[in-house]
């Protein structure tokens, strides 16, 4: 009986002592029998929200109208969430409605996957009504009922299966995969954003390999942005995969390192990620070319690529083995005289007062030229030796 459970069991005691019933439920009820690090401790209850909040000094309302309250105990918290059905579903989506019951085994029976339909006692007994943890032992992934109704109703658990099936390297069982298949067009109904949430654990689990295989063979890559026309390349990208890919940033440039896509910062967006990791993608992208063709960088490219775009390029040729050598180059970079024309001694406006001449394309020109000169070590970057050196290139101009 792990700690955090421990530590929570007295707010089930609590709710129970007001005449409800709680218990533990979802993933951590799955990764305590797996024997795995549990994240988060959710709580389901027979309590409606507004009981729960009679019953708790501190909680803060996350999302009332589906039934979560997030409770402070000590020093952390926790979200108890009422039993609850889900019975309008209108375009093979989450409903936006749910109905709140007072009864465990309706709570249970909406659930994904029978790994995940299991509740513990705050005493550690296990209730098993869909045999979680047969499947479980069985390192199986299977659909709670109708495998065809559960994913019509919420396309989403498809990706959800997927994802599971890496980050656990559990097998999909066959009529929940072959439903899955099935229905893989529906994904289309699903917000690309919650679509990329389970993608990107998919990507990042541990047996991504797998993932990326069965969403391929699934089908499911047919109803995913820029994905469709992608067989030949989501197949490298899934050969390519070796271990467990670290960072998020990296399993982005692997992806698009594989896929055959012309415009990288185009096909992100269209799967609505941030701005900051499609620019560092991109980016990538573009310098990784040069890298490969010159088994090097030069001077000038690591200046241009800058320190996050170096290291990401040499963590991709590290992870494929092409000999990518993250801290070399990253010495390499920091060793440059200047990284940007910030670092130059000399500034803009000085070059404006100092010549009494109006700004415009020449000024820009000119602080190239110098950072080029400071960079390649023509030059040393002190404001006297760099203002003679413009004099020079002005009278040149005249
Ligand atoms: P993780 O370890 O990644 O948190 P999890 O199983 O806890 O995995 P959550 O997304 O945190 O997944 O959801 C908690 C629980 O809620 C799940 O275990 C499952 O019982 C239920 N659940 C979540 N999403 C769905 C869904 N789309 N359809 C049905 N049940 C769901
Ligand atoms: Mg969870």
């Amino acid at each position: 009986f792990p700690e955090e459970f421990k530590a929570a069991a007295p707010i089930i005691q609590k709710i129970k002592d007001a005449g409800y019933e709680a218990y533990f439920v979802g993933g951590s009820v799955r990764d305590i029998i797996l024997g795995q690090k549990i994240h988060d401790v959710d709580i389901a209850t027979s309590a409606y929200p507004q009981e729960i909040k009679a019953i708790f000094n501190r909680t803060i309302d996350v999302g009332i109208e589906h039934g979560t309250v997030l409770v402070l105990w000590q020093d952390n918290q926790y979200e108890v969430t009422t039993f609850r059905t889900e019975s309008t579903y209108q375009d093979f989506r989450r409903p936006d409605k749910v109905t709140f019951v007072r009864s465990l085994i309706e709570d249970l029976k909406r659930r994904d996957f029978t790994m995940n339909a299991l509740a513990m006692t705050e005493t550690g007994e296990i209730i098993d009504l869909f045999n979680g943890i047969e499947a479980i032992e069985k390192k199986q992934i299977k659909a709670v009922g109708n495998p065809h109704e559960r994913f019509s109703e919420d396309a989403l658990r498809m990706m959800r299966g997927l994802r599971f099936a890496s980050q656990l390297g559990f097998i999909i069982e066959e009529e929940t995969f072959a439903a899955i298949v099935e229905n893989s067009y529906l994904l289309e109904k699903i917000s690309i954003e919650r679509i990329c949430i389970e993608w990107v654990k998919l990507m990042l689990g541990r047996d991504a390999a797998t993932g990326v295989g069965l969403f391929i063979a699934s089908g499911c890559n047919n109803f995913c942005p820029g994905m469709s026309e992608q067989l030949f390349g989501l197949n490298l990208f899934q050969n390519r995969i070796h271990r467990q890919i670290k960072t998020e940033e990296l399993a982005w440039a692997l992806l698009m390192d594989s896929l055959n896509v012309a415009n990288t910062a185009k096909w992100m967006k269209s799967w609505k990620l941030p701005n900051k990791l499609i620019q560092s993608v991109s980016s990538a992208m573009l310098f990784i070319k040069k890298r490969r063709e010159c088994k090097s960088w030069s001077v000038k490219a690591l200046y241009q690529a800058g320190f996050e775009t170096v290291t990401l390029v040499e963590q991709l040729l590290e992870y494929t083995g092409e000999s990518g050598d993250c801290s070399k180059y990253q010495y390499a970079y920091q060793d440059l005289p200047i990284h940007s024309l910030q670092d130059l001694a000399i500034s803009g406006n000085d070059l404006l007062i100092e010549f009494d001449l109006k700004p415009g394309k020449w000024l820009g020109d000119i602080l190239s030229k110098l950072a080029d000169a400071v960079l390649f070590n023509q030059l040393p970057n002190e404001k006297k030796c760099l203002l003679n050196h413009c004099k020079e290139e002005l009278l040149k101009n005249v």
